[in-house]
């Protein structure tokens, strides 16, 4: 008797270890292993160019893992699942839960479709440490503060699944509809991709590495390093976690494994706050549009393409802001406190919404993650659950002096101020003439004067703010 078809269907887990739908799938039959491009994937949250960029090189890993066995769709899922279905005879469909609404509606209204028809869907926690439906609060309500949704819901709920290794039996069907990896036509058309090539390895093995030599160098100075972006001390994980060549629970256990004490807690709170995020988007799904205090929704924003075309540009005049705006111009990545810097400086010193930012890292980031991502921009704006104060303005010229005292990450990526002397390094216009020359810098020829004064662009924006109506307790 022919050998049982299952299809398993890999989104947000492209990888072959620890992923439990396709352990599950391997496990009873023959597994046909697709990928769909989804036509209708996120509304206006289509993957991003880099995002694209990215999938296009995790597919070409995997398909090589898999020894050229994988089955590579685009168009509506439903569709191409029923077609497979019906053509192989399959009668179980696995996959691993994704958490944005939009995946959400369509995976329940495909799961109903194949349950009319006797086909059974399985689906597994393939994402997360814990479910957002799993960590609530006593009385049923999800958590809007982070610190006691990770101390108290998530540390006190059941631990997180371990690992699982790779399947041992892998018994794969390759469809003769399968498309080529190109059809997809995931790479830019202008190959604005060739540098950023340099700074990852895509692919599952290249995940694995990164996180190995992140427990054995970067790690053991976690909770301070992490804050100088020209120290190796972050992970570089986030795009492997995000398109799951990686999974959370690898790097929570390999974590333990290797580490304990305060670096290990800090770097495992981090994972926290991801799932922190996600438990947001679940629970609140208008999170990337909608400001989750309502009370910003009266914030007098400007609309100013010509300012905003300088920040994405990375030609605002302060030297730590361009640095982290060109790194993720050209890597694909920004360290997370400069993250929070530029973010800062949008949304403030230039008074311009925070969507903007978050459209332009939605495009940009290699790590671009609808739950961190506008998570983040509403901390950084204020206007989040758990946010920083709208009132706590990062200084860039304090934060420059303080988080890169060297100059070395902010002269890597404004190679023009790379002979100014650290003590006017983030703030040219204070250097002396004779500096400026010796150093080869021409304020508003090579290097542009600030784009708007930082003590005035403050004031407008305390102004700004307390003009909102105040916050209701919690
Ligand atoms: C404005 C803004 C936008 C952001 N957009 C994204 C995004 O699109 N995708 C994304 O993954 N992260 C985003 N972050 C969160 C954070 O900056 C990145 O996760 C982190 O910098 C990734 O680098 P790393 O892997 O070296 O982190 P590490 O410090 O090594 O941390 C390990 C992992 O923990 C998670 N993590 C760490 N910090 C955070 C955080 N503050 N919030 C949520 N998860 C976190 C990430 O998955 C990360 O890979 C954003 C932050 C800001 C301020």
């Amino acid at each position: 008797m022919a050998e049982k078809v299952n299809i398993f269907w890999f989104r947000q887990d492209l990888r072959i270890a620890d992923n439990p739908a396709l352990t599950h799938a391997a496990e009873s039959g023959r597994v046909l292993a697709v990928y769909i491009l989804d036509q209708n994937d996120q509304g206006d949250h289509g993957p991003g160019a880099a995002s694209r960029w990215w999938l296009h090189h995790s597919l070409k890993a995997l398909n090589e893992s898999l020894q050229g066995q994988l089955n590579i769709f685009r168009g509506d899922p439903q569709t191409i699942l029923q077609d497979l279905q019906e053509k192989y005879g399959a009668s179980e469909i696995f996959w691993n839960r994704c958490y944005e609404p939009q995946s959400i509606e369509r995976d329940t209204a495909i799961k109903k479709f194949f349950q009319k028809q006797q086909v059974e869907v399985k689906s597994f926690n393939g994402s997360l440490l814990w479910e957002p439906m799993q960590v609530l609060k006593n009385d049923g309500t999800p958590y809007r503060v982070f610190t006691p949704y990770y101390r108290k819901g998530c540390l006190n709920a059941d631990a997180p699944r371990e690992p699982l290794p790779v399947p041992q039996k892998l018994n794969l069907l390759k469809s003769e509809s399968s498309e080529t990896l190109e059809s997809l036509g995931l790479l830019p058309k202008i190959r604005w991709d060739q540098k950023m090539e340099s700074y990852w390895e895509i692919s599952e093995a290249g995940g694995q590495q990164k996180m190995q030599e992140f427990f054995e160098h970067g790690l053991r100075d976690y909770k301070e390093g992490r804050n100088f972006p020209a120290k190796s001390c972050v992970s570089r994980l986030s795009p492997y976690l995000h398109q799951g060549q990686i999974s959370p629970n690898q790097a929570w256990y390999g974590a333990q494994a290797k580490h304990s004490g305060k670096n290990l807690d800090h770097f495992l709170s981090e994972l926290g706050w991801r799932e922190f995020s996600y438990s947001l988007l679940y629970h609140f799904p208008d999170l990337p549009s909608r400001n989750l205090q309502g009370r910003f929704d009266a914030f007098p924003w400007k609309e100013d393409s010509r300012l905003l075309e300088r920040w994405k540009r990375g030609q605002t005049g302060y030297p730590i802001v361009d640095a982290g705006m060109r790194e993720l111009w050209e890597t694909g990545y920004v360290h997370n406190r400069v993250r929070m810097i530029v973010g800062s400086f949008l949304v403030k010193n230039l008074l311009l919404h925070w969507k903007h930012g978050e459209r332009w890292f939605w495009d940009c980031l290699v790590d671009a993650d609808m739950a961190n991502n506008s998570a983040s921009w509403q901390w950084v704006a204020g206007c989040g659950a758990d946010a920083a104060p709208y009132f706590r303005i990062f200084n860039p010229v304090s934060q420059g002096q303080k988080f890169d005292p060297e100059g070395t990450y902010t002269k890597q990526f404004v190679p023009e101020l790379k002979d100014l002397p650290a003590k006017y390094l983030f703030s040219p216009w204070e250097a002396p003439d004779l500096v400026l020359k010796n150093a080869g810098v021409q304020l508003g020829e090579n290097y542009p004067h600030p784009i708007v004064p930082l003590r005035e662009s403050r004031e407008k924006a305390l102004e700004a703010f307390s003009m909102l109506p105040k916050a209701l307790s919690a």
